[in-house]
Parts: C-alpha cells; structure tokens; sequence
C-alpha cells in the first residue's frame, strides 16, 4: 500500500533502540539501494502485463526508513547477526559504541507480518550466537550509522489496521558505513 505521507510509527521491534526518520537525500539513496531504477521499471512493466484494474504502486512508496541510534545520544554502532556459513542471518542486534546497550531489533519470529499474525509465536533461541558483525563490503569495517527499511506492500485486513506499522512483509538492514560512506543493506528477509 502507499504509505509515503501516513507518517507511520517505527515498528515495536525497534522499540529499545532510538528511531528517526530518514529524510531528503539519505531517504533517496536508501531507497534506491532497496530498489534501483531498473528493477522499478521492471516492477512497473510486470505489473502492467498483468493487467489488473488496480493502480499500480510502486515498493518505494510502500517503504518506510529508519535511522537507528542509541537512547545515549549514539548514532553510530555495530549490527550483530548470527553467522550461518558465510551468511549474516538474524537474530540481529544493535550494539551501541559509547555504552553497553545491546538491543535486539528484529528477530523472524516476533516481528514482521507472519510473527504477526501466528496464531502460537514461536519462541526466540534463549541465547542466540549473535557474534557475527555486520561489516561493509567496499571497505570491511563494521561500524556504521544502522539503518532499517521496512516495506507494507500487502493490503491489511480491518483488525490490524491501527497496528499497522508492525505488519511490514519485508525488512532490510544496513546503513552507512562510517569509514568510507557505503550507503546500502545487507541483510534483507522476507516476513509475508
Ligand atoms: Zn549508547
Ligand atoms: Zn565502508
């Protein structure tokens, strides 16, 4: 759905971690990293062979960007994964670099659309082995200003509609990276 202009919460996962809007060019460039100008041509052209009566919505109109800092006053931290083979898979975490805080910002089974609206939520792994930080590809280091997009490209049912921020059917997480300025995610899962 179109949720540029709703002015959407940030979603309860990020609830322990402070959450700002990104806006003007940050907002641009996250977007485009989440969806390049061709995939949103192709996006738009499948959408349109199908031929349906609705009106097409583009995902970037759909996605909402987050900063993610500490309530320190840090903007700066480490996002830590579980390491599966050489892949950054959640639990993830934010660590912050000026205090302790080590908060949890999305894990599958308590947020996003599915955890949402199962019926048992299945439990978080007590302890999980999140040790594996999150580093930039262009540069390897691994502290970053967090950034999580989130995207409501499903329609909701009634009952949700006032919970909607934590109904989102995808998630990315990375940010810009402090030491060479990557801007872009990498780790992206799919919740719908
Ligand atoms: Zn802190
Ligand atoms: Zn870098």
């Amino acid at each position: 759905m179109r949720i540029s202009g709703l002015n959407l919460a940030p979603p309860s996962c990020l609830a322990s971690v402070r959450a700002t809007r990104a806006e003007d060019d940050l907002r641009q460039k996250l977007i485009h990293a989440f969806q390049s100008d061709e995939e949103e041509v192709r996006s738009r052209g499948f959408f349109e062979s199908l031929g349906r009566p609705e009106e097409w919505i583009s995902p970037r109109e759909s996605a909402e960007v987050w900063c993610i800092g500490c309530p320190c006053g840090q903007d700066r931290g480490k996002i830590f994964g579980v390491r599966v083979g050489d892949e950054f898979s959640a639990p993830i975490f934010y660590a912050c670099l000026a205090c302790s805080n080590r908060a949890l910002i999305f894990d599958p089974t308590l947020h996003g659309y599915n955890a949402e609206i199962a019926k048992r939520k299945r439990k978080p792994k007590k302890d999980p082995n999140a040790t594996f930080a999150m580093h930039c590809r262009a540069c390897k280091t691994t502290v970053w200003h967090p950034v999580v997009l989130v995207t409501y490209q499903g329609e909701l049912d009634e009952p949700f509609q006032s919970r909607l921020a934590d109904f989102f059917d995808v998630i990315l997480i990375g940010g810009v990276c402090v030491k060479c300025g990557y801007t872009g995610f990498r780790y992206d899962a799919e919740c719908a």
